[in-house]
This record gives structure tokens, C-alpha cells and sequence, in this order.
């Protein structure tokens, strides 16, 4: 049953107006023009800071990543098309994709996500006082906090990355402005995967916006231009890890191949990473983050209609022969990783490290 906003003489569906939603964003801090102008300089300055924060939006905060390291004059197109409805001295700019159609990113649409991911986190933390008190009650005991407690704790949203989350989302924007049906296709089938109960819409009325490799590919090469965009895909499925998930359709001009090992895996970082400007996009179980030896298996394999959960950047992924770690028998699998505004280095024993990863996007700008 759709509301109806006096003010604004219209009705809604879910979470609030959004003329008043924009209106109300609008008036925060964070959103102020000198504050959004001071984060995206932080971010021109240091792009392993950008954060995509407690939204669901790996593909799209990895792809601007790669813009603010690769083409840092299309980034800049992009922070201003995202904000020209907010920022005076960027009013109507819009964004020119690949192939070269210009788009204006409506603001009210990222300020409505962002705003209903902010109460939800709001009202989490509400429902958080009593874990709040237990913690408390603990350390003022000299005791350890409860595990539970201090995760349930750990959700809030940080106002200081608002502009990353925007300039991604604007992606998701641009994405349904130049390709809806796969859009929707997207949005419909496998963001529901991310809910326990299957909704897609308790996902994207958030912000979230999870995207199978095809589309991920598309973004980058339709929308951001990048050359000879090629998709590198786990082969099979069995002892290798767990089958493959469908990649949404197929995208003109993108090339694929399969790799069975770490051999052929490392083959294609050494041709594909060696032209200047190239990227590896890497979707992978996210239990590889990490900056140490990893020993055993990926453990998140068990969902079926989530073969994979995260989007990485890979910097590097070289092998290193048995011995270089005295407690194992094994060579390893190097990775360089990039997410969650950070960099790692994960060494994975070659036996299994084919459970991590499902496909890898390369290309140049
Ligand atoms: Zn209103
Ligand atoms: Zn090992």
C-alpha cells in the first residue's frame, strides 16, 4: 500500500518520501559541499581509502578504485556527475561512458539508499543496547567481552565515507540508466540471494547491489572504457571447489578462457597484468582476505545460490616454491589483494586455492 507525502504532493512505496529524504540528506554534515570536496581529494590523494563500507557494493567500490588509480580524469567526471545536483560548481555535469552516451546521475536516488541503510543501522544499534551493556559490565570487570555482543556492535555506518558509497552506487545508476533489462535481471534474481528470505528489494532499497561477472564486466568495459576486457573462469566444478555460477549473459567484445590450477591462473596475471594501466577483478570467497599463510580450504562453499560473495581487487598472484613457509609442505598461491580500503598479502597452499577463487575480470584503461 503506497503513502503519500503532503508536502511533496506524491506517493511512495517503502522507507519515506524521497524528496524529503534527499531534503533531510542534504542538511547533514557529511553532505555538505566542503565536506564531500575534502573526502574525494583524500581519495584522489590515497585510493586504498576508499570504503565501501556496510553496503553490499564490492564491484562497483573496486571498479572505482581502479578509476582513481588508472584514469584519474574520468574519476573526477564521475564525483562530479554524482554530485551535481548537491555541489553549485558541478551542476549539470553528467558522466560519458564508454560508449559514449551522457548520463545524469540523480542524487535523490543515492541519498535514499544511503539514508534507509542509516536508519536500519540506527535501529540495529537500538536493538544493540542490552549487548552495549554487557560489553561494558565485562571490561569494567576486567573481563573479555562476549564475541556476539561485540559483533553485533560493530555495524555502524561511517559518515566519513559517504562519498564512497555514492560514487559507487552511481555506478548502479549508470548501469540501469544504459542496460535496464540487465539491471533488473540483476537486481531481481541474484541480490536475493543476499537476503534470508529471498527479497531482493530488503537488499537494493539499502544500497546493495551485487553483481555476477558479466555485469561487472559490462561496467567496465561499456561504462568506464576499459580495452580488451577478458574474463578468466574456474573450470569445473567437484574436488576443484564448488561449481561454477552462472556469470548473468554474456557481454559483445569481452573474452573468455578457463584456468584448472594455479599454473594456468598465474599464467594469465603474468600476460594479462603486464600492460600498463591493467587490472585484476577477482570474485572470491571473502575468507581469503587476510595477511597470512591460509592453510585450509575455503569454508564458504555451502551455499548454493552463492557460489562466490566478493569482489577484490588482485594486484598480484604469483607462485612461491615448498619451504617458504617452514610449518608447510607446500608451494603457495601469493595474492595481493585490495578491498575494504585496504591491501593484503594472503599465501595460500597451492592444494586448495582453487576453492577461493571463481572467475577474474582483466582489462586496461
Ligand atoms: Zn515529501
Ligand atoms: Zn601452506
Amino acid at each position: 500500500m503506497p503513502s503519500f507525502c503532503k508536502s511533496h504532493m506524491q506517493f511512495y512505496s517503502f522507507g519515506g518520501c524521497p524528496k524529503c529524504i534527499e531534503a533531510g540528506v542534504l542538511g547533514r554534515n557529511y553532505a555538505a559541499p566542503p565536506q564531500l570536496a575534502g573526502r574525494w581529494n583524500q581519495l584522489t590523494a590515497q585510493p586504498d581509502l576508499i570504503d565501501q563500507d556496510q553496503f553490499g557494493v564490492c564491484g562497483m567500490t573496486s571498479a572505482v578504485y581502479l578509476l582513481l588509480r588508472h584514469h584519474p580524469n574520468l574519476a573526477d567526471q564521475l564525483f562530479r556527475a554524482t554530485f551535481a545536483d548537491v555541489i553549485p560548481a558541478h551542476a549539470g555535469t553528467t558522466f560519458t561512458t564508454g560508449n559514449h552516451q551522457n548520463i545524469a546521475v540523480k542524487f535523490r536516488y543515492l541519498a535514499r539508499r544511503y539514508h534507509l541503510q542509516e536508519q536500519d543501522n540506527i535501529a540495529k544499534y537500538a536493538a544493540a543496547a542490552p549487548a552495549a551493556n554487557r560489553v561494558m559490565v565485562a571490561l569494567s570487570k576486567g573481563q573479555a567481552a562476549n564475541a556476539a555482543d561485540l559483533a553485533q556492535l560493530q555495524s555502524q555506518i561511517k559518515l566519513t565515507c559517504f562519498v564512497d558509497f555514492c560514487v559507487s552506487r552511481a555506478l548502479g545508476y549508470i548501469f540501469k540508466k544504459v542496460a535496464e533489462p540487465r539491471y533488473n535481471g540483476e537486481k531481481a534474481q541474484f541480490n536475493a540471494a543476499f537476503d534470508p528470505g529471498g527479497q531482493y528489494r530488503n537488499v537494493t532499497h539499502l544500497g546493495s547491489l551485487a553483481l555476477r561477472t558479466n555485469n561487472l564486466a559490462y561496467i567496465m568495459k561499456e561504462i568506464l572504457g576499459a580495452q580488451h576486457v577478458h574474463i578468466a573462469s574456474r573450470a569445473g566444478g567437484g574436488a576443484a571447489g564448488p561449481a561454477p555460477v552462472p556469470l548473468a549473459p554474456a557481454v559483445g567484445g569481452v573474452t573468455t578462457s578457463t584456468f584448472a590450477n594455479v599454473t594456468q591462473l598465474a599464467a594469465e596475471f603474468t600476460n594479462r597484468l603486464a600492460v600498463p594501466n591493467s587490472f585484476a577483478l577477482g570474485a572470491i570467497f571473502a575468507d581469503i582476505v587476510k595477511n597470512t599463510h591460509v592453510p585450509a580450504p575455503s569454508g564458504q562453499g555451502t551455499n548454493p545460490n552463492l557460489a562466490y560473495n566478493h569482489w577484490i581487487v588482485m594486484n598480484s598472484f604469483t607462485r612461491s616454491a615448498a619451504g617458504g613457509v617452514p610449518t608447510c609442505p607446500d608451494a603457495h598461491a601469493d595474492i595481493g589483494i585490495w578491498t575494504w580500503a585496504r591491501n593484503y598479502n594472503a599465501r595460500i597452499c597451492e592444494p586448495h586455492a582453487m576453492s577461493y577463487v571463481q572467475d577474474v575480470i582483466f582489462g586496461h584503461f
